[in-house]
């Protein structure tokens, strides 16, 4: 009897990964949480500090009104709901960065709760996912385990980063693969960014996420048990991390074990993640309020003045630039993408004739030159000025496209704005109705087949036309002539 080959594809697709994020996010506020201590990264080790944030005895914390603002805002902005009491409380465990022996965080009275963000469905649709909570808390210090001579036997401590406000936002366990939570974490870092509560670094730290990770059988009626990867520095990582998780539990599955409830260490190199310590060995925290705080109280009226500062949100500004200005969906997301980049568009577009050719200027000519020279928007020789001439040229059939690409070529290899190349090259252009006639009538006799295509009823072909023509006339033709004429001239064939 031969005996059953399982595909390793087919064992994946009989299960169900289920995924819950939980992600730390830095406040961008002057000062740290809950002291008058600069809040910047970097710096000389153990300057950026005082009696609170060294967790001296006797020193108390004061809470940072900004902290809750951005706090505040960050949950708006993720339709969570802002509860009017919330409760900060010791969060207790030993550990050499956290001079205190407790970081203050908030436990059972979050700042706010039950929100969501929507992901693409895959089918032209959105997934909303839940927003359990966002609560507020403090960063710990760092540890620092080589660089120094002594580094073997030696872990140096610097606590500039000690009480830095956090808000931590986790998830409901609603995602569902890898890629959705890669998805998740890149809309919620747009968001944040376009509140400007975080400058979500993650190189720096000021993001950072945690996987929850577990299978069960496709219908199960519960979820399997989790592990939880941690420190994970890049979306890209804890994608990865994420699948490799769902096949190591998949494979613990199916050999007949149970997948043990953990945290564990993603290794970016090896692709793997390793086991860093079990539940079991896991801290009890030993949550209690913090008795030298009092309730947080957000009150409607400061919450109302708070939200003023609410920004429109990417969402809602892919919609409006999709109406307002009749750009393609990808076209209306790649400026949403970047509240800055988006408000250069609109400026632009407003005062240009044609909003769409601005949008394909800036995202085509500019964009791929740019990417090429290595240089940001800012860095561009050709200015918004510049684009806007030039689209306007385009809109008026005064330049055509090829002549426009040869006049950007120009501009980024002499490093000269648009309106200057253009003044000193005025690149010609063919307005001679007969000149450009006398082009037609050869290209639609070298080409009888797209001809009868066009009686056929397919007038697009025309575009192939004036395509040929352009070719011809090495891009000088008069692009609206053009296009009256080769109508004319197809019409009359
Ligand atoms: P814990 O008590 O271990 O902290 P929580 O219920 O507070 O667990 O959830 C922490 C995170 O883990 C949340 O983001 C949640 O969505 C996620 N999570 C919970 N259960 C699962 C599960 N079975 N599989 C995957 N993620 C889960
Ligand atoms: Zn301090
Ligand atoms: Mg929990």
């Amino acid at each position: 009897m031969p005996t059953a080959t399982i595909d390793a594809t087919d064992v994946l697709a009989k299960y169900q990964p289920v995924i819950g994020l939980e992600v730390h996010v830095q406040l961008l506020t002057q000062t740290k949480a809950f002291c008058g201590c600069i809040n910047q990264y970097g710096g000389e080790p153990n300057t950026h500090v005082c009696p609170v944030c060294l967790g001296l005895p006797g020193a108390l914390p004061v809470l940072n009104r900004q902290a809750v603002e951005f706090a505040v805002l960050a949950s708006k902005a993720l339709n969570l709901t802002i509860n009017e009491e919330s409760v900060f409380a010791r969060k207790n465990y030993f550990y050499p960065d956290s001079p205190k022996g407790y970081q203050i965080s908030q436990f059972d009275k979050p700042l706010a709760e039950n929100g969501w963000l929507d992901v693409s469905d895959g089918k032209g649709g959105t997934r909303r996912i839940g927003i359990t909570r966002l609560h507020m808390e403090e960063d710990a210090g760092k540890s620092i385990h080589d660089g120094f001579a002594d580094s073997a036997n030696h872990t140096y401590i610097d606590l500039n980063r000690c009480g830095t406000p956090l808000v931590e936002i986790v998830s409901e366990p609603d995602l569902r693969t890898p890629e959705e939570a890669y998805e998740y974490l890149t809309k919620l870092k747009e968001i944040l960014l376009y509140t400007g509560v975080s400058d979500c670094n993650m190189e720096e730290g000021s993001l950072r996420c945690d996987a929850n990770v577990s299978v069960m059988l496709k219908g199960a009626p519960e979820y399997g048990t989790k592990a939880e990867v941690k420190n994970v520095n890049s979306f890209r990582f804890i994608r990865d991390a994420i699948h490799y998780e769902i096949e190591r539990q998949v494979e613990v599955v199916e050999s007949g074990a149970r997948v043990v409830q953990e945290s564990r260490l993603y290794n970016s190199a090896e692709g793997r993640t390793y086991s860093m310590r079990s539940k079991e060995a896991a801290h009890d925290y030993r949550y209690f309020p913090e008795p030298d705080l009092p309730t947080l109280t957000v009150e409607a009226a400061w919450r109302d003045e708070i939200l003023k500062a609410l920004p429109e949100l990417p969402e809602a500004k892919r919609a409006r630039l999709i109406a307002e200005y009749d750009l393609t969906p990808q076209d209306a997301a790649t400026f949403a993408a970047t509240r800055s980049f988006a408000d250069t568009f609109e400026a632009a577009a407003k005062s240009a004739k044609s909003p769409k050719r601005v949008a394909s200027l800036l995202l085509g000519e500019l964009t791929g030159r740019l990417n090429a020279a290595g240089l940001e928007l800012a860095q561009s020789p050709v200015s918004m000025t510049g684009v806007v001439q030039a689209a306007d040229l385009l809109e008026e059939g005064k330049l055509s496209s090829k002549q426009l690409k040869g006049l950007f070529d120009i501009a980024f290899e002499k490093g000269e704005d648009f309106g200057v190349v253009y003044d000193r090259e005025k690149p010609e252009q063919i307005s001679d109705t007969g000149a450009i006639e006398t082009m037609i009538d050869e290209v639609i006799a070298a080409n009888p087949k797209q001809v009868e295509q066009y009686k056929g009823g397919k007038t697009t072909v025309s575009a192939f036309f004036v395509g040929q023509v352009m070719r011809l006339s090495k891009g000088q033709a008069n692009p609206a002539l053009l296009n009256e004429l080769v109508v004319k001239k197809l019409n009359a064939a």
